[in-house]
């Protein structure tokens, strides 16, 4: 037999695929040791046929085949192969979506730990250590070798396992990243509203269920007992969650419910914990994938549920190639395996809901929180008074009264601001001068608690300007609130609160939001102070008061979904206040009060919301009446990113020539951030009427220079 392998899937930019000779027990899907050049490569086999076109003795054996069964199963063979045509991409990049890090290399970490069992007494004459040891092991039977070690001596160890009166054996184990986790909770009973959706997903005929459910609704529950249910039926079942969300309480709570079968794969795990949870699901020990969006690319077999919790969350689509939407995949998982798809969300996306109200998806609402408590009322705060009262500060008067009484009955406070850093911009203010990256175009952001600038885009820090570079101006003013300045200015205000700050500069590391999250539900802190870190999935019960300190942020961002953003982003903040006994307050501080999107979410109105947003959609043609596509070339050389962008120009634009009852909007040009990490950057953009034209402009941007990139986007997440 003559198989097909894929070698050097870890670094290679094109396909290698070779061809083996294989005995007949070389299935597809297997991991393969094969000669490769002078040495050996790891690769996967692709498929197997009788025939080669060449003759067969010119082709090499197979030197090895690793684990059984076959790393790669039948079904993520089949789904390899249709990303790979989808978005014109190498088979073997979009084969290491398929297998954790560890086994891309092809070098493999099994853990093996050393286990001693006791064997029989001994005579241990005055060597008290042995004596201490052996009967310490004769109660426990077996333990772990480093434990007695750590406790009694190795060298009472080694003594006594001399004797033969202890056996020391390597054994392989799994690193299990949540021992700590309780072991068993019992389900909720089920309100009405629940067993309802619960039951309406069952009868449902069509693939995609959207439930659609205010915060504090109860959706989790439903999920876990629609999973809960896969499982009798020997299923298995995928839940993914924005990973800002896979909370230590929110893994206790899945671990509890089913224990060891649900595998946990989010990025806080070892490389090592990865590669064992994803082999307990690929051999079917676990059943359950929990996990960010990369999760959908679990190794389970006999999917019977696929949950995509917060659905509108912008995470769910890969910035990497391939740049796949995490919802195509798992409907192509879904159909493959016959079973249904849940998207959950308070706030569906205007695609989803849409097809939902077309009758394409099934649509279950949830329109109460669990025992009919409140939602939390929202309050407007018009900045402009405030400042026309002179208060200069970022806190309106409405919110330091709500504040001052959350601190007084001892509640907590979350404050929000999707602005991190201390001031926005920093800018002279003899000439104008505006600090700037000198990789990317654009402003630095001042950080008190270092005294430095940095660039969010690259991360290079720069010292804090003393003088302004251009006129040598000393008078230099900082624009814009961020994060840092909101803490300092709560410290002033009120010197004994305890105030915590969440945001991408205090969650580095592992365990970086956990920590921060576990101090303020252990009420170690009044206030948190923080970006749209906090936004998703939190509950905080004792949490009485959230203040969003400027909706108007993402209100007048540049793009078509700035108003769905908004509305998404004051729905879940205002989700986080009053979710147990207290009712809740919201204080929401804007420029725009009148603003409609705002009008709608301070009245929980998601229909109101709905119904103006695809109206003005579809009047200004924007997705999800259009699809807006970006051809992205990027490079460090400007003239060569030119060269390369009317190379791909040519073909696209011969194409809109072609078919111009597909084109809404075609141009190219420079991208709005000219360039990031000194590489510059310029696009395509086209509004299409549908997906006719797009897998041929995949195929006009197959670029072969090395030192231009070229990528398509579709209805990318950010357009700047
Ligand atoms: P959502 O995901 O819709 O925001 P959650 O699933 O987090 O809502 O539920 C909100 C709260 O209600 C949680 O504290 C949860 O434990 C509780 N809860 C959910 N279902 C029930 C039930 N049937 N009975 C009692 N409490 C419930
Ligand atoms: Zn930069």
């Amino acid at each position: 037999m003559i198989a097909e392998v894929i070698v050097d899937i870890a670094s290679s930019e094109v396909d290698k695929i070779f061809e083996y000779v294989a005995d007949e027990t070389v299935c597809p899907g297997a991991r393969v040791k094969v000669p490769f050049g002078r040495t050996y490569a790891a690769g996967f086999v692709m498929s197997v046929k009788e025939k080669s076109e060449y003759p067969q003795d010119k082709l090499k054996k197979i030197a090895f085949v690793y684990d059984e069964p076959p790393a790669i199963n039948e079904e993520s063979l089949f789904l390899c192969n249709a990303i790979a045509r989808r978005y014109r991409c190498p088979k073997a990049l979009v084969l290491r979506l398929f297998l954790p890090a560890e086994m891309r290399t092809g070098k493999v970490s099994e853990r093996f730990l050393r286990f001693a069992t006791f064997v029989k007494e001994v005579e241990t004459g005055r060597a008290k250590k042995q004596a201490a040891c052996l009967a310490y092991l004769k109660e426990k039977g077996k333990c772990e070798a480093k434990e007695l070690e750590e406790a009694f001596g190795a060298s009472a160890l080694k003594g006594l396992s001399e004797k033969g009166a202890v056996l020391v054996q390597r054994e392989k184990t799994v690193r299990s990243p949540y021992a700590s986790l309780p072991e068993k909770a019992e389900a909720h009973v089920l309100t009405p509203e629940q067993e309802r959706a619960l039951s309406s997903i069952g009868k449902s005929d069509r693939t995609v269920q959207l439930l659609h459910g205010v915060t504090g609704s109860g959706k989790t529950e439903i999920y876990l007992s629609a999973i809960a249910k896969v499982l009798k039926e020997g299923k298995s079942a995928i839940f993914l969650v924005p990973e800002i969300s896979l909370t230590p309480q929110m893994l206790a709570q899945l671990r509890a419910r089913f224990s060891s079968a649900v595998a946990i794969l989010h990025s806080g795990l070892s490389a090592g914990e990865r590669f064992d949870e994803w082999w307990r699901l690929r051999n079917g020990e676990a059943k359950i994938a929990v996990g960010a969006r990369s999760a959908i690319f679990a190794p389970l077999e006999h999917l019977g549920m696929i949950v995509i919790d917060e659905e509108h969350d912008s995470s769910y689509s890969s910035e990497a190639a391939p740049r796949y939407r995490t919802f195509d995949i798992a409907l192509m998982r879904a159909k493959y395996n016959g079973c249904k798809l849940i998207l959950g969300s308070a706030t569906p996306s205007i695609e989803t809901y849409l097809k939902a109200e077309e009758g394409e998806f099934n649509l279950i609402s949830l329109k109460k929180r669990i025992n009919q408590h409140p939602m939390p009322e929202i309050t407007i705060a018009d900045m402009r008074e405030e400042v026309k009262h002179g208060n200069p500060s970022p806190f309106s008067s409405a919110l330091q009264e709500e504040l001052e009484k959350c601190l007084k009955e001892k509640k907590q406070a979350i404050l929000f601001l999707n602005r991190r850093g201390y001031s926005q911009t920093v800018i002279c203010q003899e000439c104008g001068y505006v600090a700037e990256c000198e990789a990317c175009d654009v402003p630095l952001t001042y950080h008190s608690e270092e005294n430095c600038l940095k660039c969010h885009y690259c991360g290079a820090r720069y010292k804090m300007l003393s003088a302004c570079p251009n006129c040598g101006g000393v008078r230099i003013r900082y624009g814009g609130t961020g994060t840092q300045r909101v803490v300092s200015e709560l410290k002033k205000k009120y010197p004994s609160a305890r105030i915590l700050r969440m945001d991408n500069d205090t969650t580095s590391g592992k365990e970086g939001h956990y920590r921060i999250l576990k101090e303020f539900s252990e009420r170690k802190a009044d206030i948190l102070v923080g970006t749209q870190m906090i936004a998703k999935g939190h509950d905080f019960p004792a949490v009485t008061l959230v203040g969003i300190l400027d909706a108007d942020m993402s209100l007048h961002f540049s793009d078509y979904r700035s108003g769905e953003r908004t509305f998404q982003l004051v729905t879940q903040v205002s989700g986080r206040s009053g979710r147990a006994e207290e009712v809740g307050k919201v204080v929401l501080q804007t420029y725009s009060p009148k603003n409609y999107i705002l009008r709608y979410a301070i009245g929980y109105d998601y229909k109101g919301f709905f119904e103006y947003e695809k109206r003005l959609r579809k009047a200004t043609s924007f997705p999800p009446f259009s699809k807006i596509v970006r051809v992205m070339v990027t490079g460090e050389d400007e003239g060569e990113v030119v060269e390369a962008l009317k190379e791909v120009y040519f073909p696209i634009k011969q194409l809109v020539d072609e078919n111009p009852e597909e084109i809404l909007f075609f141009n190219k040009m420079k991208a709005p951030i000219k360039r990031i990490q000194n590489k510059f950057r310029y696009q395509i953009l086209m509004r299409l009427k549908g997906d006719a034209l797009i897998p041929r402009i995949y195929d006009a941007c197959q670029t072969k220079r090395r030192n231009v990139l070229v990528y398509v986007e579709e209805n990318p997440n950010n357009l700047s």
